[in-house]
């Protein structure tokens, strides 16, 4: 078995495990099995040493709800309300998107992921076959879902095939780095009957489901004249909360609506940049917190981002919420980067420790350069990794004890090819015929 030493100028374990001295991480295999201050004593043979006597290792990032390949997407209808977008912009465009659009758009967001330190992310998007090809190519760990919508037979009944099928071929394949889940779209695409059958075919698979759950007011309207009943109560109605539920956005959530999401366990996806650019509005952090819901942060895709970067999303989560609260105290540094890190693992379903850097834990770490001017000075360190540190930063990642970027390089991918296939892409996605 593989056995790695990270030597490092600091170690963050967790967000409340901090260590502002030289320190480092034993990796045997895909686990960490020693971590702290101080030099490693142990057994030196057959190590493969990384030493970073500047750098700060931290847990990996993980990006709780997302659409890879929509980097395909990026910048192709911005300043657009959501469902204008979407109609007018997005459904058009992805029409287009073949299998093997799908590859290259996936790998181009996972290349982009892994140079901002981001280790695991979550994705519900179409050709997911192709989808988890990239995420198996790429080293990186992916919880993924086919897209299901319900609005009319043919696509209900091929939702349902293509995600038996896929959880069948990748569910916990790639070395165990994938986590197959079933991906409702939304409530508002996919009718009552359709979600309790999602939920029962959850059951039998044994698989979570993520669905996006209250994005925008005009959802909660038309769920309220249809059903007499808000999209969350509707959906936990339809089954959905019987089962291991991640519910993305719940920007129009109410004070029952919390109550019932934490009745029933049920993770959020706070992605707080696509709800602003999208004018979905925002969500109710603060309460979502207080109430002990476990909340990840996502970017969601790159098309209403429109980066992948969860640094910007970790500091704006940190932010947003002081100002709409009236609270400089509101989620502090520790909260953000907790969520971003071990919340959002635990939000995606992953094992117990991961998203820390500590003994049994996935070795799933990012390790950023401190030397930049704006690490100095350092009162607290998990301060300036929220409020000040960026992607750049991010030097090494590795991901299941494999070393996947090496000095700012990506060992895993063929980035110029990805490049060259990603304009091949867009001028096919431009043309009219
Ligand atoms: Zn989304």
């Amino acid at each position: 078995m593989s056995r790695t030493l990270i030597e490092v100028g600091a170690l963050v374990q967790s967000a409340e495990q901090v260590w502002n001295e030289p320190s480092y991480v034993l990796c045997e295999g895909d686990r960490v099995i020693a971590a702290g201050p101080g030099q490693y004593t142990g057994d030196k043979r057959d190590l493969t040493v990384f030493k970073r006597p500047q750098s700060v290792a931290m847990p990996g990032l993980v990006n709780t709800h997302g659409h890879a390949a929509m980097t395909l997407l990026r910048g192709a209808g911005d300043d657009l309300p959501l469902q204008t977008w979407l109609t007018e912009r997005v459904f058009p465009m992805e029409a287009k998107l073949t299998g093997d659009a799908i590859y290259w758009g996936t790998l181009l967001a996972c290349w982009e992921m892994l140079r901002s330190g981001t280790t695991c992310y979550t994705d519900m998007y179409m050709s997911m076959h192709n989808a988890a090809q990239a995420v198996s190519d790429s080293g990186m760990r992916g919880v993924l879902s086919w897209g299901m919508v319900g609005l009319d037979e043919t696509s209900a009944t091929n939702g349902i095939a293509n995600s038996r099928s896929f959880v069948k071929t990748w569910h916990k394949q790639a070395d165990r780095r994938i986590t197959v889940t079933l991906g409702p779209h939304a409530p508002y695409t996919c009718p009552p009957a359709y979600l309790r059958e999602v939920a029962d075919l959850s059951a039998e698979l044994d698989v979570a489901i993520q669905i996006h759950l209250s994005e925008t007011r005009a959802e909660v309207e038309e769920s309220l004249r249809l059903y007499n009943k808000t999209p969350i109560a509707h959906a936990a109605d339809c089954g959905l909360f019987e089962r291991p539920l991640l519910a993305a956005h719940c920007v129009h959530v109410s004070a029952d609506d919390i109550e019932l999401m934490k009745a029933a366990g049920v993770h959020v996806a706070h992605n707080p940049q696509s709800n602003l650019k999208l004018a979905s509005g925002i969500a109710p952090l603060v309460q979502m917190k207080q109430a002990g819901l476990t909340v990840g942060i996502g970017t969601d895709g790159a098309a209403s981002n429109n980066n992948l970067d969860m640094f910007e999303e970790m500091r704006l989560a940190a932010t947003l919420h002081k100002a709409t609260s009236g609270d400089a105290a509101a989620i502090p540094a520790r909260t953000a980067f907790a969520m971003a890190t071990a919340d959002g693992a635990a939000a995606v379903f992953q094992e117990p420790l991961a998203g820390t850097v500590t003994v049994g834990a996935p070795a799933d770490i990012t390790l950023l350069d401190m030397q930049s001017p704006h690490f100095l000075p350092t009162y607290d360190l998990i301060s300036n990794i929220v409020y000040s540190a960026g992607a750049d930063d991010v030097t090494d990642v590795f991901v299941a004890g494999k070393p996947v970027v090496v000095h700012r390089e990506v060992q895993t991918l063929d980035t110029e090819r990805i490049a060259y296939e990603t304009k091949r892409i867009h001028s096919v996605l431009l043309s009219h015929s």
